[in-house]
């Protein structure tokens, strides 16, 4: 037979190629290599059964074919909340071609749909004619890319607000005041509002930047928080409580014995100076001595600056700890500074390096004004200044996130942005308000991209961590739409269909990067990382090995039933004793963390599977320890570069 396996190059369509291979059919492979790879269909590239097609199935292609299997999707929520307009484009105007190829040249046609059409279930476990429990226009945000908010117990992320936590706001005098919102309301829409309606406020702040106001009218309408309006009751955020003393002195400590350098304290404006510079351009490498190395293009009076020029009395004391050395390390214009105390050097050498640098806790709470020295300096190393507002760079998530803490402590209205897709390196975007006076601050007026926005002179607090945190059910919509399109085609036009909804399928050749349960512990176990359980780990979820689902597939489609059938695994496990499973088997020193749970995530996924039992006398065969096995042995010959 000649079938055709759209999405053939992914991780569930490269099994199949391979069965059917074996079997002797003709394959065609179609793909665009959104997420797949070629590695995985290699094998039968010499082949003369075996033919690869890159296309993209938006697009209609003609082919002569007995069997489709159309699988191809982004299936992992990284990929299709990545460009969910595509998601969908794939599943509706994809499936439309696929399905008028099949009517053409009267092929049979299977869909890969997915256990996501039932949404959040609430029935366990889901049989075929239950309808699901479907958030249209929710929001299934992913993972940690979430906003916080600023709460007496530190930011925390939206969904994990609890009720009755204070949430800090600033009134008209700059002061913080702490206030438990009235309600936590989950908008169609925009997601989540905290509304203040009984209180003297009266505003509701959402995660997404809009503000849902009153006007003078009382009329209620949403306003887009970082578009550039100029709207008279806008004000930046001055974030957080400050230190009402400032810090006269920073104790370096004192020196060990026989110290080539006895400076025991520096000025605290002179070391925030320095600090912040060394954060952003400086690193350490340590050769027989400590060194401070600076590879940067500043020219020598960036260091007057920074050392002597401005105040030489206040900055002797970290010039004397620190001693240029004639060596040229990059090029000309990198300098190096031989760290003469030893005080200084340990300070110094956890916060020199590149992806992992921060700003240490104790100074984002600083007084305003030296709060504004560290900023500055900062903005020297790594920063740029385009009119009044400032960028700033960095490869370091963490640091970013700092900088945008200290930023908006400054009075700045500041926002992360992930600068380049696909590599680490954020921008933190940073607005002065208006006509600020940042040392003594006063209400201010402020025009532009503001981070957050008061009405009434009230402000809440709110950051975004990481990028969009709004996407809607591209994937889970897609597919509920391409199910209708099959079935549609079934009764108008007279298309032979087969539907499966898949349950969560695990196996050799899931990408690494996917963010799924499964390859995300494995990856972490293997490098040595922690694993991230999102919650308390108590959802369950039920996981097939590619192998039965393939063997599932191919009965289906040589049946006489359409479906929609369920293929999936009943043996429910939750996701702490996944966790567990994988730890003991990989790496039983690695450690287990817990992170916020992203919203909407289901409490259990669990298929009946009693139709595909009586219909197609299938069920699943491989037991999860020994699926385990597998899928690990191929991540490790990745991982570890052994893949032939
Ligand atoms: P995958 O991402 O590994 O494979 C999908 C393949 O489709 C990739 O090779 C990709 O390059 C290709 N593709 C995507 N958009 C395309 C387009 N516009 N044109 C041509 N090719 C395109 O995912 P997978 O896990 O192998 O999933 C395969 C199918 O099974 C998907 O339809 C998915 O929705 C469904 N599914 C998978 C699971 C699971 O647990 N893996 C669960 C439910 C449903
Ligand atoms: N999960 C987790 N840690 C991770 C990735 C996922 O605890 O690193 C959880 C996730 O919150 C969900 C479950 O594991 O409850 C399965 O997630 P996955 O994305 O693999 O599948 P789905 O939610 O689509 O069933």
């Amino acid at each position: 037979m000649r079938i055709l396996v759209t999405g053939g190059a992914g991780f569930i369509g490269s099994h199949l190629i391979d069965r059917l291979m074996a079997q002797g059919h003709e394959v065609v492979c179609l793909d665009n290599f959104y997420t797949g790879t070629k590695r995985n269909i290699l094998k039968w590239m010499d082949n003369p059964y075996f033919e690869l097609i890159r296309h993209d199935i938006t697009e209609p292609i003609r082919l002569e074919v007995d069997q489709i299997y159309h699988l191809a999707c982004p299936a992992s929520p990284i990929h299709y909340q990545y460009n969910p307009v595509k998601t969908i484009k794939t599943n509706v105007i994809g499936t439309m071609n696929m399905l008028g190829l099949a009517k053409r040249v009267k092929a049979r046609f299977f869909l890969a749909s997915t256990s996501e059409v039932y949404g959040d279930p609430d029935v366990h476990p889901q049989t075929e004619d239950y309808r699901g429990n479907v958030n249209c226009i929710g929001i299934r945000s992913c993972y940690d890319e979430n906003t916080e908010i600023l709460t007496e117990n530190g930011w925390v992320p939206f969904p994990n607000l609890q009720p009755g936590v204070r949430v800090a706001t600033l009134n008209p005098d700059n002061q913080i005041e702490y206030h438990v919102p009235d309600e936590h309301i989950v908008q169609p829409y925009v997601g989540n509002l905290l509304r203040f309606a009984n209180s003297k406020f009266d505003f509701c702040v959402t995660p997404n930047h809009w503000m849902y106001v009153k006007n003078r009218t009382g009329k209620l309408n949403f306003l887009q928080a970082d578009t550039d309006v100029y709207w008279h009751h806008q004000r930046a955020i001055t974030g957080a409580e400050f230190l009402a003393a400032e810090q006269e002195w920073f104790e370096l400590g004192e020196p060990p014995r026989n110290a080539k350098v006895n400076v025991e304290r520096v000025r605290m404006d002179d070391w925030l100076e320095f600090l912040g510079y060394y954060i952003s351009e400086g690193c350490v490498h340590v050769r027989r001595r400590a060194r401070v190395v600076n590879g940067c293009d500043y020219d020598i009076a960036d260091y007057n600056i920074l050392i002597a020029q401005v105040n030489p009395e206040g900055r002797t004391a970290i010039a004397e700890c620190l001693q240029r050395t004639p060596f040229k390390f990059f090029d000309s214009d990198d300098h190096q500074f031989r760290i003469c105390s030893k005080q200084l050097a340990e300070i110094l050498l956890p916060l020199g390096k590149s992806g992992d640098k921060y700003i240490p806790r104790e100074y984002l709470n600083l007084s305003q004004r030296q709060s504004l020295i560290l900023f500055k300096a900062l903005i020297l190393g790594d920063g740029s200044q385009k009119g009044n507002a400032y960028a700033y760079y960095t490869k370091s998530k963490q640091l970013a996130d700092d900088v945008q803490e200290l930023a908006m402590r400054c009075g700045y209205a500041a926002t992360v942005v992930n600068h380049a897709i696909g590599r680490d390196l954020y921008r933190v975007n940073i607005r002065p308000p208006k006509d600020a006076n940042l040392v003594t601050p006063e209400p201010v007026r402020y025009a532009g991209n503001v981070y957050c926005v008061n009405v009434k002179n009230h402000v809440i607090c709110v950051r975004r961590n990481g990028k969009a945190a709004f996407c809607g059910n591209c994937y889970d919509e897609g597919k509920r739409v391409a199910e209708t399109l099959s079935f549609d085609y079934h009764r108008q036009n007279g298309v032979d269909i087969r539907v499966v909804r898949i349950f969560n399928t695990y196996g050799p050749r899931m990408l690494e990067n996917d963010g799924r349960v499964v390859s995300n512990f494995i990856v972490q176990a293997l490098r040595n990382e922690p694993l991230t359980v999102y919650g308390d780990g108590s959802q369950t979820r039920s996981f097939c090995y590619v192998s039965d689902l393939v063997e599932g597939f191919i009965r289906l489609m040589n049946s006489d039933k359409i479906g929609p059938m369920n293929l999936g695994n009943p043996g429910e496990y939750t996701i702490l004793e996944l966790a567990q499973k994988i730890q003991n088997m990989i790496n039983p020193g690695a450690e287990i963390i817990f992170k916020p749970l992203p919203q909407d995530d289901p409490k259990q996924r669990q298929p009946d599977i009693t139709l595909a039992k009586n219909w197609l006398g299938w069920e699943p065969t491989v037991p999860l320890d020994k699926g385990l096995e597998l899928t690990v042995k191929d991540f490790r010959d990745r991982i570890e570069g052994n893949q032939k």
